[in-house]
């Protein structure tokens, strides 16, 4: 519940205890959720762009709280990269990731997301090479997904481990493409192959009342990828007339509650046997 100054009858340093009080339980409850399996991946179609064939998923973290009810990324994210609780709960996301993949069939690819603060240590490497190792998975079957702000603060380091995820020949993509401010530095710097473009934009395509239309940004970043020669995923597309755009600027990939939400492994799995 929300608590308002004013009517409230709690003096306000007993709100600001209660308000700590609350976080800390929230860490204490977010520490246990990742050590007793209280996670749950739900996995987004990534489909080829005029054939609606899903050809990979994007792995997105859920946390169904049995007191709290449900918790989205947004807000438990962030906790956990203050709390340094990042490192586990994104070891987990991707040990998980790759053992659901390796259930798919080949022709299927996963995309994780990671954190800033998983590019800071070597950690992400050993988890990665690890899962690859016990799943049996060939590398170009993962991506990973990365922002600006990743690569901002620790260039040197990420450098590095992007260096070593695309000579092992695991996916690069760039993520929320065009929200940041030193995209293209990054997009020449780093040995990215896939880039995403923001929802931001494609919610912007064709314009409407009093919003400006995103299609010249749009066509724009189209070109630069194809003479960087990376693919695109267009992100959040939500209704036909946004794909059937996208497919006439070429875009490799749709991404978007028009083509499929995010759903929890059993209809994956239900899904990925229908189709093949
Ligand atoms: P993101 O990586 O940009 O993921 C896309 C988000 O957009 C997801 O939100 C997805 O559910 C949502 N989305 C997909 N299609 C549509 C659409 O058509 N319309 C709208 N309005 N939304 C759409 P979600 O699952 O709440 O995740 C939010 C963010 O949390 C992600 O943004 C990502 O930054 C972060 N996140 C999620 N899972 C992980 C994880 O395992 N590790 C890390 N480090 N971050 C994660
Ligand atoms: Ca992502
Ligand atoms: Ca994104
Ligand atoms: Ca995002």
């Amino acid at each position: 519940a929300k608590r308002r100054g004013g009517h409230c009858a709690v003096p306000y340093y007993h709100q600001l205890d209660l308000a700590a009080r609350e976080r800390r339980q929230l860490i204490t409850d977010l520490r246990q959720a990742i050590n007793d399996k209280g996670m749950e991946l739900y996995f987004q179609p990534i489909v080829m762009t005029g054939s609606h064939q899903p050809t990979h998923f994007e792995a997105l973290l859920r946390w169904n709280n049995p007191t709290r009810g449900f918790i989205g990324p947004d807000v438990f994210i962030p906790l956990a990269e203050e709390t340094g609780l990042i490192h586990a709960l994104g070891n987990w996301v991707i040990d998980q990731a790759c053992a659901v993949l390796s259930r798919l069939p080949a022709e299927y690819g996963v995309a994780v997301n990671l954190s800033p603060h998983q590019l800071k240590t070597d950690d992400v490497l050993h988890t990665v090479e690890t899962a690859l190792a016990t799943h049996g998975l060939a590398p170009s079957r993962l991506t990973l997904e990365v922002t600006e702000s990743a690569l901002m603060h620790n260039a040197d380091k990420a450098t590095r481990l992007l260096g070593h995820f695309h000579q092992r020949g695991i996916r690069l993509a760039m993520d929320d493409f065009g929200t940041g401010y030193s995209s293209l530095a990054y997009l020449d710097q780093f040995p990215f192959d896939i880039l995403k473009v923001d929802r931001s934009f494609i919610k912007r395509l064709g314009g409407g009342d009093n919003v400006k239309d995103s299609t010249p940004i749009v066509e724009t970043i189209m070109v630069l990828a194809r003479q960087l020669g990376l693919d695109v995923i267009a992100e959040g597309v939500e209704t036909r007339q946004q794909a059937e755009t996208l497919h006439a600027m070429d875009c490799t990939f749709l991404q978007g509650y028009y083509l499929g939400r995010p759903t929890p492994l059993s209809t994956l799995m239900e899904n990925c046997a229908r189709v093949t």
